[in-house]
């Protein structure tokens, strides 16, 4: 299976449009040890010229034509890109989902719950309908593989997908009535891939408040995990005010109870940080928080960053 990080960045990209933090201003100057990122996008392919977009990222339209892998074959309409997995509600993971309006037939994974917010309530998601025939909507369940590509006769084998609920909220535009008739634990998923017994997890929003991630992370030969916030305040040490990083579904790296420490220590695969905020020092490659991450066997996802595993 191939993995691709077409954007690394949490919401907001890096560096981001309203932000002056000591990060955006430096990498608006071009230092070198600032690569710019945009907001968080993978895609993971189970065979050649077939792939699955793993959340809608805002930069969705502009990922998709920087990489020729995704583009149609010469004087055809279509797209390599199988289906859509949506692993919460979050604006930043489904806004993306506008960019592909183009009346493409499409497949769109997400749990029950999370189809709901946007199929009930955010009535601009049905622009996508317009296709022939429309975007099919496909409610995911939890902690059960599924078999979402079946694999050709003589070639690769099937790639199956399984929702890992992470803990964490729907977001704050869900209007009260709708929430209250969600499944709490359908908010937000972590997704673990497997194709002839190798394993990728992708988990870039670990609220901290279930362990069930660790053990997918510590068995999978790639994670790509939840890299927002070096400390729990450090937003506020921006803005002035506002929510601790715990607050907004995000386990800070750093500290005795950072996901760093967390991290069970056998795991066995490569471990890369993904989904990096704007404001978080491992940003800056010459710094002490980059080195602490790499010194403990970490690396840093970055916008055209490539994964191969069992090829
Ligand atoms: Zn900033």
């Amino acid at each position: 299976m191939r993995i691709k990080v077409l954007g690394s960045a949490a919401g907001g990209g890096f560096p981001q449009w309203n932000c002056g933090c000591s990060n955006c201003h430096r990498a608006r100057r071009g230092l070198f040890s600032f690569k710019p990122r945009t907001q968080a996008q993978v895609a993971v392919s189970p065979a050649p010229a077939t792939w699955f977009l793993l959340n809608a990222s805002p930069d969705l339209r502009q990922q998709l034509l920087q990489d020729p892998e995704f583009a149609p074959a010469e004087g055809s309409r279509g797209t390599p890109i199988s289906a859509l997995i949506l692993m919460s509600a979050d604006v930043d993971g489904v806004m993306g989902l506008l960019h592909l309006r183009e009346f493409q037939p499409l497949k769109i994974y997400a749990t029950a719950s999370v189809l709901r917010v946007l199929t009930e309530e955010n009535s601009i998601f049905r622009s996508l309908e317009r296709s022939v025939p429309p975007v099919q909507w496909e409610a995911l369940p939890l902690d059960r593989p599924i078999e979402i590509y079946q694999g050709a006769a003589g070639a690769k084998s099937a790639l199956t997908c399984k929702a890992v609920p992470l803990g964490g909220d729907y977001p704050d535009y869900v209007s009260a009535a709708l929430r209250k008739t969600l499944a709490k634990e359908e908010a937000v998923i972590g997704l673990e891939f497997v194709q002839d017994e190798n394993r990728f997890f992708y988990a870039p929003n670990l609220s901290g408040q279930n362990d069930q991630w660790k053990c997918h992370a510590k068995e999978s030969d790639l994670a790509l995990l939840d890299g927002t916030f070096w400390t729990d305040n450090e937003l506020i040490g921006v803005r002035g005010s506002g929510k601790t990083a715990r607050e907004i579904g995000h386990v800070p790296l750093s500290g005795p109870d950072g996901m760093l420490e967390q991290f069970p220590p056998a795991g066995k695969g490569r471990r890369v940080l993904i989904h990096l905020n704007n404001t978080n020092p491992v940003l800056d490659e010459s710094g002490a928080a980059n080195r602490a991450v790499r010194d403990a066997g970490w690396e840093v996802a970055y916008d055209g960053m490539e994964f191969e595993i069992g090829i």
